[in-house]
């Protein structure tokens, strides 16, 4: 089989204002950068809301391998298969941050003949919404220690301020840094750092936002530090709000892409999956939910975290309810979560893992069954995908679609990487039927429940924990978020993504274990307050061969190495 690059490279791409004229969205509702990619207005949200409601169908998973389970690529494939069948299929995924396309993981623009094209276009600038939130970041960040420097009238505590920068490229280096070095007139010395621009707040405000008003209040509402009497400062106190809008005015407006089979893709927003939600933007899905007969949204790793978050924190705000849920599940992964592999992100598998051992694919089983059990929490229908590789044996299949159905799910072999839309046929068909079963959409808990019992909630229904313990810095910030009103707020649990349970070691379903809170923050803007429950690294270093090293421009001026 070709490589990514060089299947994406053969597509005929249909102009971008055909693919929106399918989705009944006119010339007039679309901004385009060249010929295949285009932004869309939000006037299209009203412009369309008079238009039949798509059914809306969110992508998730069994916990992963570092070498992800293929949610992208089974995304891509299911509004491929849509199309195959005569309906029309939207999908929306994240914008992939530059940092993993050279950093270790190569592009996220699905794989094989699943793919979102110009793949080149979505893994590299793409229409400069990843600038755009940074430019908006750093610019409260120079307008935060030029208040400092100017006489700090607001009486911020240098010390209490949480506010970084951001950069979209992966820098160990710049993780901790102090800024304000050299002369009086250079500012006032502090330590700070860098993160990477998919875990800026302003990220997670984009992919929250309902509309460009509702972005300005909560970029208005970032809490940058607390003041020496413990009083929480914002961006509006800081007069940056208005401004930080006014560079994201065009970055707001989701953009359009397709598949290799030429079906529709919306692509905004990349908010990291640990420290943040994890899912693509609310406003992209207010437009596709109006396009088609199906809308198909990636949430980012395992059902334990993206697509918790999708349901309580994404749904909760755009008022969406979904429809069906897929669950993405491969031999390899299953075979991880029995214990008897280990896989290493940029190493070749281990080839034991590649025998046939249907044995081991059961033995890792009690993952599935728990990411399964998580969707239904939730008064969702779970449909689960088995992901085929290659090397894929029929009777380890078998036992995935024997646990699948013990749960009462619907379950269907894709073979979409190697066969394109043909081979999601059968997933097609399976999240048509769940979709159409009454739906009993439910949030987990409310608005108004404490923060403590909004992470003891999801800790022990979600992560299958005993009980949660906090440590003292973790307490004392609570009471303060709980004082200050942000207590009503969604809560992110920032745990690793290669567990259930907030230890990356412990593999299939882990019980008996207590989630240990270390510290807790607020997006206030963005709207939830998240806890440090493992070592979570907001600015990502490079390995030892980064992507970047095989990444280049041939004689012909194309790009090679890029996957
Ligand atoms: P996720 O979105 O869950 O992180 P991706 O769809 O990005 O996963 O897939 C992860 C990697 O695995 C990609 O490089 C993709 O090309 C590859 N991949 C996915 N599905 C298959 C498959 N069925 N066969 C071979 N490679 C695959
Ligand atoms: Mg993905």
């Amino acid at each position: 089989m070709n490589n990514d690059l060089t299947i994406a490279r053969a597509a005929h791409l249909k102009p971008i204002a055909d693919i929106a004229h399918e989705m009944g969205i006119g010339p007039d509702l679309l901004e385009t950068y060249g010929n295949s990619v285009a932004k869309i207005k939000l006037e299209a949200i009203h412009a369309l809301s008079d238009r039949p409601k798509a059914k809306y169908v969110v992508v998730s998973a069994i916990t992963p391998t570092p070498l992800g389970e293929g949610k992208t690529t089974t995304t891509v494939g299911l509004g491929q298969a849509m199309h195959q069948v005569g309906k029309r299929a939207t999908i929306a995924i994240r914008q992939p941050s530059m940092g993993p396309t050279f950093g270790i993981k190569g592009g996220a623009a699905g794989g094989g003949y699943s793919q979102v094209v110009p793949m080149e276009s979505l893994n590299l600038h793409l229409t400069g919404d990843m600038h755009a939130v940074t430019s908006a970041h750093n610019l409260l960040s120079a307008m935060l220690d030029n208040h400092l420097f100017r006489g700090n009238e607001l009486n911020i505590d240098t010390h209490s301020i949480t506010w970084r920068r951001v950069l979209d490229v992966d820098d160990r280096a710049l993780r901790n840094i102090v800024v304000g070095l050299g002369a009086r007139n250079d500012g006032i010395p502090r330590q700070t750092g860098f993160d990477i621009t998919a875990a800026s707040e302003i990220m997670g405000v984009l992919a929250l936002s309902t509309s460009l008003q509702d972005l300005r209040t909560r970029l208005g509402n970032i809490v940058v530090g607390y003041t020496n009497n413990n009083e929480p400062v914002t961006a509006e106190q800081l007069r940056a709000a208005g401004a930080m809008t006014v560079m994201m005015r065009d970055a707001i407006k989701p953009n359009l892409l397709q598949t290799l089979e030429n079906t529709p893709v919306l692509v905004h927003a990349g908010p990291f999956g640990n420290i943040a939600h994890g899912n693509s933007s609310i406003v992209a899905d207010l437009i596709g939910i109006h396009t088609g007969d199906y809308l198909i949204t990636e949430a980012g790793f395992g059902a334990d975290m993206g697509a918790e978050r999708f349901f309580n924190i994404k749904c909760r705000t755009s008022g969406l309810v979904p429809d069906a849920a897929v669950v993405v599940a491969t031999v390899r992964a299953l075979k991880v979560h029995s214990g008897a592999h280990r896989v290493v992100a940029g190493k070749p598998l281990p080839s034991a893992i590649l025998q046939e051992n249907p044995d081991e694919v059961y033995a890792g089983g009690a993952n599935l069954r728990k990411q399964i059990e998580n969707i239904k929490l939730h008064g969702v229908s779970p449909v689960v995908a088995i992901n085929s590789f290659p090397g894929d044996f029929a009777s380890e299949h078998d036992v995935i679609r024997e646990i699948a159905e013990s749960m009462g799910a619907r379950v269907a072999i894709c073979t979409n990487f190697s066969n394109g839309g043909k081979g999601a046929i059968e997933l097609a068909e399976m999240v048509a039927e769940a979709a159409n079963e009454p739906n009993d959409f439910h949030l987990l808990y409310p608005d108004n429940a404490s923060l403590r019992e909004k992470i003891e909630t999801i800790a022990v229904k979600v992560y299958g924990a005993e009980g949660v313990d906090y440590l003292p810095a973790a307490n004392r910030q609570i009471e303060v978020y709980e004082q200050n009103g942000f207590g009503s707020l969604p809560v992110i649990i920032a745990k690793t993504h290669l567990s259930i349970s907030s230890d990356p070691s412990l593999k299939g379903a882990p019980t008996g274990w207590r989630m240990p809170v270390r510290e807790a923050r607020a997006s206030v803007g963005a709207g939830f307050v998240y806890l440090i429950c493992g070592d979570i690294s907001t600015m990502p270093g490079l390995s030892t061969h980064p992507a970047a090293e095989s990444i280049d421009i041939d004689e012909s001026g194309e790009i090679v190495g890029l996957s």
